[in-house]
């Protein structure tokens, strides 16, 4: 789900690689037809999907086979998920769209492998029924959580300390506070490790990623917040750690490359071999760690506040964020009106009704209507 944005093109290179293992059964993208139309003309996938109506057509007509039938709409994507031949969902949606299929195809009994972190970050109390505390019905592709289950394999989760999830600082660690407030969407945008989609870029801008990511963490693994820190790490080589109550600390490292989270989902616990660059150890390398700095990365904080409150709070949290990010990307808002307006979402907008998907999805739509406005 989501095959034409970074996640999904770079899953589809680890298909390309393993033609014998792997079979791509469908495909859906929102509005990129292009895109789509050259990987169904090159996979020939049974289903592909294309969400927006309007680019239909000129999808249909350059398509060079017949071998994949080809679906349009929301609904139909219900369909895919739950398919008796869908064995693996790969979420690889933006935004808390993705949530959905997430508790579809857990509640259908299939593996997800998630790169929509948003759907534990709003949904994780409603999914983590479906988890019980196994490792293998949602697996994450976000490297940082990728890095820390690769760390847990035969470890108890009984002997485990704390998790500490590595950040790069993004393109503002060394910027002062007066420079952060000027910051354009051309700064914000030039992430110093990673190549990834506009929205993530934003959120490691700013840090809410790292704050979306702990309480990514707390669902998965099943931790409490606490027991979950956050560490700059601006080589982005130590993907994330684990330590024991030995003292024992476990790191996973590499050089960045999405791939290697992608793969690892799709063949926990086992390992298939992967054509990557390496870390050149001939040559000196240095690994540094500092603090978090919350006055200048706020939104770090507001995602703490957020899972400690609880209940909606997270989902206030996580639509405020996607508005004020997409309003940044417009140019409507200044860089710090971002933290601004997910704190004022924040305050402003409870809900006491009874968790469920409808009300969450409430709320998400009453969040984003306020976070749009202000
Ligand atoms: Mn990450």
């Amino acid at each position: 789900m989501g095959s034409t944005g970074s996640i999904g093109t770079q899953t589809l290179d680890i298909v390309r690689m393993h033609p014998d293992k792997l079979n791509l059964f469908g495909i859906t993208a929102h509005t990129n037809w292009e895109t789509l139309a050259n990987q169904i003309n090159e996979f020939r996938p049974a289903y592909a999907l294309l969400a927006d109506a309007s680019f239909f057509n000129k999808l249909k007509e350059s398509i060079t086979h017949d071998q994949t039938t080809l679906l349009c709409g929301h609904q139909e994507m219900d369909h895919l998920v739950r398919a008796d031949d869908t064995d693996t969902v790969i979420n690889s949606l933006v935004g808390f769209s993705g949530f959905r299929p997430t508790i579809l195809a857990l509640s259908a009994g299939k593996k997800v492998a998630l790169a929509n972190k948003e759907s534990l970050v709003v949904g994780g109390e409603l999914l983590a029924p479906y988890l019980n505390g196994n490792y293998d019905r949602l697996i994450p592709i976000d490297s940082e959580h990728s890095a820390i289950l690769q760390c847990l394999v035969g470890e108890d989760i009984e002997n485990i300390d704390k998790l500490i999830i590595t950040a790069s600082g993004g393109p503002f660690r060394s910027w002062s506070n007066s420079q952060i407030r000027k910051a354009t969407v051309r700064d914000a945008l030039r992430h110093p490790n990673w190549e990834m989609g506009s929205k993530i870029t934003i959120d490691s801008a700013t840090m809410m990623n790292k704050g979306l990511e702990v309480i990514e963490a707390h669902w998965l693994f099943g931790l409490p917040i606490k027991r979950i820190e956050a560490v700059v790490h601006p080589q982005s080589i130590v993907h994330s750690m684990v330590v024991f109550k030995d003292g024992s600390i476990k790191a996973q490292m590499g050089l960045p490359d999405m791939r290697l989270p992608i793969q690892y989902a799709l063949t926990f616990p086992d390992r298939w071999p992967l054509a990557s660059r390496h870390i050149d150890w001939s040559v000196q390398q240095q690994l540094t760690f500092e603090p978090v700095d919350p006055v200048r990365f706020p939104c770090f904080d507001l995602a703490l506040q957020a899972i400690e409150n609880g209940d909606y709070a997270p989902a206030v949290l996580n639509a405020s964020n996607e508005v004020a990010v997409d309003r940044f990307l417009k140019e409507e808002i200044s860089y710090i009106q971002i933290s601004e307006i997910v704190e004022k979402s924040l305050s402003h907008i409870t809900n006491s009704d009874t968790l469920s998907v409808e009300s969450l999805e409430a709320v998400d739509r009453e969040a984003r209507a306020f976070a749009r406005f202000i």
